[in-house]
Formats: C-alpha cells, structure tokens, sequence
C-alpha cells in the first residue's frame, strides 16, 4: 500500500463531503454503500478524482441485508438530491458492493439503488472495493463497520477468503452507553469525538479485543505480515494497537479510513 497516495485520497474524500471539490465534469461516477450503522454515497469524476459525498446515520439493515426497504430507499433518494444540489448536476450511474456472505441480497441492494434513480453498473463485493483503494497483493484487509467485523484475505491482489462476524461499532457504542448511563445515541456522539477516544479507549477495550479475536482465529500469523483496517470503527484511537497485539501481526490505517469502501465502490462504477 503507498500509504501516501492513500493518506492523500481519503483526506480529499473527507473533505468533498463539505465542500465541492472539482467543477463537475463529464459523466460522474458514484458509489453507494448500504451499511448497517451509515448509508454513503461518493462521487468520483470519470478519472476518479473525489467530487462531493454525503452520509446519514441509518438502522435500515440488519447483518449487511436491507430489512426497512422504504426507510433505506428514503435515506438514498436525500442523499441523492442533497448531492444533486450541491453538483447542480444529475446523478445517473453508480455502483454497489455487498459484504461477503450476502450475496443473496443483492437484488434488494440493487432495488434500494434504482428505486432512488440510480442506473446500477456494477455490483461488487465490498473487500475487493476497500482493495481498489489499498492495491494490496497480499495481506488481510479487516473491515469493522457498524454491525460487523469483516476480513478479506488477499493472495497475489485476489481476495481468496472472507469472513464476517457480528461485533462492531454499534456494540462499543452500547457498552458505553451502559457505562456511562447515557442514551445509544449519546454515545455515538462521544465516540465519534477524537477528542474523547483516549478517555473510552478503557471502557470499549474488551469490545475490542473481541473484534481482534475474530481476527486472529482465520489468520495464519505465518504467512501475513501486515493487517489493514478499514471501516468507520477502525477510526477509533488506538483500536489498531489492540488489534496488533491480540494477533501479534502488524497494523496499519489511513488516517480517516471510514470513506474507504464507499470510494472503492465509486471507482468501480
Ligand atoms: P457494516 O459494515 O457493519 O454494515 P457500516 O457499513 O454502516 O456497517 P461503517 O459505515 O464502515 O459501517 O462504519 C460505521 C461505524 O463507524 C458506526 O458504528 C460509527 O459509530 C463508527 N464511527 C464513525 N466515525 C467514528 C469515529 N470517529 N470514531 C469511532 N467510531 C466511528
């Protein structure tokens, strides 16, 4: 991974979510990714330069499979539109990924999409996008998103196995909403707050090293030597010192790795 080329991509995502980032220009191609805790879409220009992007907190899929049809579609149709707004261009084309294990729903994937206008050019599976971004030959990409811990093996750039196991964000977001007695929502708030991860770190460890053990039982620490987190959980502080010393393999992030699947997807359209 050129983990400069990396830091530079995804700091420009982060940014195209505030500001336009390029006059759009010819066809834009999109990405919509359907998580459990957020929906996202990215827009790339034909180039894959970072246009804009838009994401909303959403409860509209359980396990990577869409169980609030209506919900989801409303939630895509607004980012959409918002998009469209700030472009002052339609949106035509994008594409969508699936986590390993659910490739059974894409159609419902695919309806969420053109049911909100979108023309689906590709469906993808989401490590091979987070791939797309990092071009590792061999490694394991881990992904901790909202509701799961995902992990792709890759093995001369294919990804040869994946594997994906409840425990994810919302889980630490639970454990301290308990702790501290707060509402889930409360408790997003802090824990998507930089400034407070050095602080929770104690709190959501054993929640951690959970998501490291589903790690560490489907990797071989023989034959890889690096780990590379993806996933809006892995932006947490520090979670990839817990990571590396549960499985004794080295661990690396961007430093905003919660946009990289959704970019995958958008390059892939
Ligand atoms: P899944 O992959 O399980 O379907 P998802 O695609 O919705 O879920 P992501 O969008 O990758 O998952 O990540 C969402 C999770 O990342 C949420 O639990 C959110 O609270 C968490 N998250 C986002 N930003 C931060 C942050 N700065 N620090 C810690 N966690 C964060």
């Amino acid at each position: 991974m050129d983990r400069q080329r990396v830091e530079e991509l995804m700091e420009r995502v982060e940014r195209s979510e505030k500001e336009v980032l390029l006059k759009p220009q010819g066809e834009l191609k999109c990405g919509v990714d359907l998580g459990t805790a957020y929906i996202v879409i990215v827009v790339l220009d034909k180039d894959d330069n970072p246009i804009a992007c838009e994401k909303q907190a959403a409860n509209v899929l359980r396990d990577g499979v869409v169980v609030d049809y209506t919900g989801a579609l409303k939630i895509v149709k607004s980012l959409k539109e918002k998009l469209e707004q700030r472009l002052g261009v339609e949106l035509y084309k994008c594409a969508i990924a699936m986590p390993s294990g659910t490739e059974g729903s894409v159609k419902t994937h695919q309806y969420v999409a053109e049911g909100a206008g979108f023309e689906v050019t590709n469906v993808l599976d989401e490590p091979s996008c987070a791939n797309a971004i990092y071009k590792i030959d061999d490694g394991v990409i881990v992904d901790i998103g909202g509701g799961t811990t995902g992990l792709a093996i890759l093995n001369g750039g294919k990804v040869v196995q994946t594997e994906d196991e409840p425990t994810g964000g919302t889980h630490l977001s639970l454990v301290l909403a308990g702790n501290y007695g707060i509402s889930f929502e409360e408790a997003e708030k802090i824990k998507q707050d930089y400034k407070r991860h050095n602080e929770i770190l104690p709190v959501v460890r054993p929640v951690a090293q959970k998501m490291a053990s589903i790690v560490k039982k489907y990797i071989d620490p023989s034959n890889t030597d690096t780990i590379y987190l993806c996933g809006g959980t892995s932006c947490l502080t520090g979670i990839e010192g817990i990571i590396e010393k549960e499985t004794g393999i080295h661990t690396v992030k961007p430093k905003n790795p919660f946009l990289v699947t959704p970019t995958g997807i958008a390059m892939n359209c």
